[in-house]
């Protein structure tokens, strides 16, 4: 099983790897610059090169990389939107240039103008990335707190048509739960499935819910310990066509014991 954490890259951003492994994860999310600003501070040559050699091992693989949390592809204001876009194409460089395989990219707010304006501002920010074939972008689902776009099977279906680009997903099971998807049920796991295909589900983030099914809200809870519950992620894993997914985990609290507890979850069936 892929398992692992969003690490901080606090003083080198190789050290990741450092933090990942104590951890115990084989497999890690990190940010490549900081993730409440705008800037992209230059990497030095030296980090660089360290960074590589930590990723060459393999022993934590993939490495997928998180934007920022000020883009906003969705935005109808010309000079954020505009200003985000060049915030993905930089940060797409950069995953190229350190071997990072995957990028996960919310997609925004559409700040009251309607989802469809939100849709089409995201397909044309998507088709406008720069994104070079060893890094692959993930658009990922979003709890459907007001304004927000992709937190429905169909509006992620509508941009992936609406696309000329090849992207990828990365499902959040606390953002399924809290948009009222139910991914302790089988036949919730089988319509997405069915709309949106596993096939291009390339990761997924593994966070309890701290609120109720359908609440809309975007706060994660340690793995159990939520309305998700164990049972309830125990009854996800039973649904083995998802196993073979890297699992990131953004909870409160890391912890060996909760990595421990996840091997145990998907383990029992
Ligand atoms: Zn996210
Ligand atoms: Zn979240």
């Amino acid at each position: 099983m892929r398992l692992g954490y969003h690490v901080s890259t606090a003083q080198r951003m190789d050290l990741a790897f450092d933090r990942a492994l104590a951890l115990g994860c084989n497999t890690m999310q990190i940010f490549l610059s900081n993730p409440r600003g705008w800037e992209i501070k230059e990497i030095s040559k030296e980090i660089k090169e360290a960074f590589l050699a930590k990723s060459e091992s393999k022993r934590v693989s993939p490495v997928i990389a998180h934007m920022p949390y000020l883009p906003n592809l969705s935005s109808t204001n010309n000079s954020t939107y505009s200003k985000s876009i060049e915030n993905l194409n930089k940060t797409l460089m950069l995953c190229s240039e350190l071997n990072v395989e995957y990028l996960v990219t919310h997609l925004g707010s559409h700040l009251g103008k309607g989802s469809d304006i939100g849709i089409n501002n995201v397909i044309n920010a998507i088709n406008k990335a720069e994104i070079s074939d060893d890094v692959t972008l993930l658009l990922e689902n979003t709890s459907g707190s007001k304004n927000s776009v992709g937190s429905t099977l169909e509006e992620l279906v509508k941009i992936r048509e609406g696309t000329e680009k090849k992207i990828g997903f990365c499902l959040d099971t606390c953002h399924l739960y809290a948009a009222g998807y139910d991914i302790t049920k089988k036949e919730v796991l089988e319509e997405i499935d069915k709309k949106l295909g596993f096939k291009d589900v390339h990761i997924f983030h593994l966070n309890d819910s701290k609120f109720q099914l359908g609440s809309h809200l975007d706060r994660h809870e340690n793995i159990g310990m939520g309305y998700i519950g164990r049972e309830g992620f125990s009854k996800f894993f039973s649904y083995r066509k998802i196993l073979d997914k890297p699992f990131i985990m953004e909870t409160p609290q890391e912890s060996k014991e909760e990595l421990l507890l996840v091997k145990q979850l998907s383990g029992n069936h």
